[in-house]
């Protein structure tokens, strides 16, 4: 069997609400698993406390003096919950074999869990938590964020349909999620460039347990922009197309303004001010977007991604 301490990592922006229950959850989740083997007694719930304003902090620390499986990370303020995440994934990947990630309201099912580790025994090493059905959602939502994940794909990010941030990651994938030091942080679409074997776990999303949602339409809608331009430049490339397609407009003017003015049915000036303002229009459209083809690639190249991850040497010692 592969070593197997496992990590829940939960952030928590302002979750006093729920935090208790989830605790209790969790607790009884890792004692289960614990009881049938498949992971070791050091396993541990690891709450990031993302600056939350409430009393989240006191909770997490309580439960950490009350019981060791609980264990905290403490963030100076509050820098999203992607950036949370990645706080405690990289806290985890130096204690745990296997670490997996979960919201704090209870929306993702802490049963699905159990299915994600006997995936990691199997030999995956990225386990996807995927949504089965939106019943619970509103409409609204469902409709938002199935969009989202569509324009996503078409715009070349290659995320997992229906999958947030619920999922399994072992040692090694973080090891390489560790070497992408990109500073706009999207880890739906970054973990797919790791690697590795990967599987997937349907599960039901529930409603949020208690407490509100931290992420009002505003906030999404930010989060949709970021996991776009932070993944893809294609948007840039949209710009250069947008731009020859009027230039082309502004010829196919020009040469049905010639033919009517053969035929003696044009207004005198109109047609070469028309073409041009159309034939400029398009130029620039068309260098902004080649400038934009530039810059895109400055932009990756900033990012300074690993150009490669190994997952295995074979080299005869010597
Ligand atoms: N979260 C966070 N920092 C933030 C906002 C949210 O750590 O600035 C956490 C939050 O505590 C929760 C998770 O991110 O554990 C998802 O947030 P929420 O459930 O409010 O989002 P929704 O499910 O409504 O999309
Ligand atoms: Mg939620």
């Amino acid at each position: 069997m592969r070593p197997n301490t496992l990590y829940i990592v939960v952030p928590c922006y302002n979750e006093e609400a729920v935090l208790p229950e989830t605790a209790k959850r969790l607790r009884a989740k890792l004692a289960a698993l614990t009881a049938a083997g498949q992971i070791s007694q050091g396993s541990r719930v690891l709450f990031v406390n993302d600056g939350s304003k409430d009393g989240t902090w006191a909770i997490i620390r309580a439960l950490h003096e009350r019981d060791p499986v609980f264990s905290g990370v403490d963030l100076t303020r509050n820098r999203g919950h992607q950036n949370a995440l990645l706080a405690g994934l990289m806290t985890a990947k130096d204690r745990a074999d296997l670490v997996i990630s979960m919201d704090a309201d209870l929306q993702d099912d802490v049963d699905a869990v159990d299915e994600m580790v006997e995936k990691y025994h199997g030999g995956c090493d990225v386990v996807y938590g995927v949504r089965s059905a939106r019943k619970k959602d509103t409409f609204f939502k469902r409709f938002t964020a199935e969009g989202f994940y569509r324009v996503m794909n078409a715009l070349g990010a290659e995320t997992v349909f229906n999958h947030a941030d619920y999922r399994l990651m072992s040692k090694a994938a973080l090891e390489g999620l560790a070497q992408f030091r990109e500073v706009n942080l999207f880890l739906r679409g970054i973990v797919p460039l790791v690697g590795y074997t990967t599987a997937t776990v349907e599960y039901e999303r529930g409603e949020r347990f208690a407490g509100e949602s931290k992420y009002p339409l505003k906030k999404m809608l930010a989060f949709a922009m970021e996991g776009i331009t932070s993944l893809s430049t294609k948007p840039l490339r949209w710009i250069t197309g947008l731009g020859f397609l009027i230039f082309l407009v502004s010829i196919g003017m020009l040469i049905s303004f010639i033919v009517k003015w053969a035929l003696g049915m044009t207004v005198v000036g109109w047609a070469s001010v028309v073409c041009s303002v159309w034939a400029i229009g398009g130029l620039i459209l068309l260098s902004l977007g080649v400038i934009g083809e530039y810059i895109g690639k400055i932009y990756l190249e900033t990012k300074g991604r690993p150009r490669f991850l190994i997952r295995e040497v074979l080299d005869q010692e010597k």
